[in-house]
């Protein structure tokens, strides 16, 4: 990656850059992230929290989430632009929206989750991995990834 990514919600009371390259990028084709983003899809990077550089407060809404178990999402507190979320209680990770990055071209997705409910005129690159519910994490991320995230989720998860 030669450039930060950074990004930022519709009134530009939070902008925040990601001070490194994603642990890995999920597409989710779930109906919960359809719902919720009023769209196909949504475009999840992944990464530790604290490698989210902000500026400006965003408030935290607790959301529920295809699992169960509930999710964390951080939205701009004026124009309530949803920017990141964490799910279950891991607030070590962040899933970045990346429809929220001022250059989404710059990442791809690495695997295309819940493609069970793809809405059909949606057709996936030839080669891309593709998952009807979820991946085992352990087989599909890169080595370096799953070091990462061993490490920041041995931390205490921050409020
Ligand atoms: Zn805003
Ligand atoms: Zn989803």
């Amino acid at each position: 990656m030669t450039e930060p990514l950074q990004g930022g919600c519709a009134c530009g009371a939070v902008r925040y850059r990601l001070a490194s390259a994603p642990m890995f990028v999920n597409c989710c084709h779930c109906t919960w992230c359809q719902r919720e983003t009023g769209s196909a899809f949504v475009i999840n990077a992944i990464i530790e929290r604290d490698r989210i550089e902000t500026a400006g407060e965003t408030v935290a809404i607790d959301t529920a989430s295809e699992s169960g178990t509930g999710q964390i999402v951080h939205r701009c507190p004026i124009c309530l632009v949803a920017l990141w979320s964490h799910y279950g209680r891991r607030t070590q990770v962040a899933f970045v929206r990346a429809g929220t990055l001022d250059r989404n071209d710059l990442i791809q997705p690495d695997a295309h989750i819940f493609t069970r409910s793809k809405v059909p005129w949606v057709r996936l690159p030839e080669g891309a991995r593709a998952f009807e519910v979820y991946y085992d994490t352990d087989r599909e991320w890169p080595a370096a990834s799953l070091e990462r995230r061993r490490r920041v989720l041995a931390r205490a998860a921050p409020r």
